[in-house]
């Protein structure tokens, strides 16, 4: 099963906060919400558990985007900071009752590929270890990101995911058709994508795929802001339709500014499609 939902609360949701966001996904229909933490885990565990019996009871299923301010590409005490900050984020993930979260590796800044692939994989041993010590087994996801400068192409994330246990693939098709100047936009090179996960990390990981999508413009340095679907040569119905061939399973999430109208149309075409 796919399911589908927002990035973020609903924008039709009455008033603020997760739970309130979570009946309103389920009033629209849809089956699953990401929780954006991209300036930081604000919550404490009370209003986590609020939020997982919410999830719970209106069977909304959660992930969470963890925060921006994750390098771990940075010095040494910029790497410390972000582990620390990956494992508190899959903390409260898990206490929330998400099933995974992603978030962006880094950048390469003056780094060589290899110096920076190497030093994320450390990093995220470590954030691997600290979540096996406490008994933590939300999927830790690396995010394939939209610009060149930033650490996390296929290939990138899937290596992780093949050396460190625990770690699985973020895929956000939008970003990669971003960074690959347009590259990425049809059912053969969507297809390609999800043969070369399978290929790699076998077919359990195409049977639990945390995937994001929506509009996007980009220019010569990859993404520049996401818009919405109809606004966007993103081909999202060739990109819906590899993914039921595939028969994948998991979250889609629509990082769209029409957020619940977007991810409403591509839960409607999918469902359409046999
Ligand atoms: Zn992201």
């Amino acid at each position: 099963m796919l399911r589908f939902g927002t990035s973020g609360i609903p924008l039709s949701t009455p008033r603020p906060g997760t739970e309130a966001g979570i009946r309103r996904a389920r009033e629209l229909g849809l089956d699953c919400l990401e929780m954006g933490w991209v300036n930081g885990v604000r919550m404490g565990e009370a209003a986590a558990d609020r939020i997982a019996g919410a999830a719970r009871a209106d069977d909304i299923a959660l992930t969470a985007h963890g925060p921006y301010y994750v390098n771990l590409c940075g010095s040494e005490e910029i790497v410390r900071r972000s582990r620390d900050r990956l494992v508190h984020t899959a903390r409260m993930a898990q206490r929330c009752g998400a099933g995974s979260f992603c978030f962006h590796a880094g950048f390469y800044q003056t780094l060589t590929p290899g110096e920076a692939d190497r030093r994320v994989r450390e990093g995220l041993s470590g954030v691997a270890d600290a979540l096996h010590r406490e008994g933590l087994r939300v999927d830790v996801r690396p995010e394939l990101t939209g610009k060149p400068t930033q650490v996390g192409s296929l290939d990138e994330i899937l290596g992780w995911s093949e050396s460190v246990p625990g770690v699985r693939p973020c895929v956000d098709f939008a970003h990669q058709y971003a960074r690959s100047g347009g590259a990425f936009n049809s059912y053969r090179e969507f297809g390609e994508t999800l043969e070369r996960i399978g290929g790699r990390l076998g077919r359990p990981a195409l049977d639990r795929l945390h995937i994001h999508m929506g509009g996007i413009e980009y220019g010569p340095r990859g993404e520049r802001r996401h818009v919405p679907l109809r606004a966007s040569q993103f081909r999202y119905r060739e990109l819906l339709r590899a993914l039921r061939d595939c028969r994948v399973s998991g979250w889609v999430v629509c990082e769209s500014p029409a957020m619940e109208e977007d991810a409403l149309l591509l839960q409607r075409t999918y469902r359409r499609m046999r």
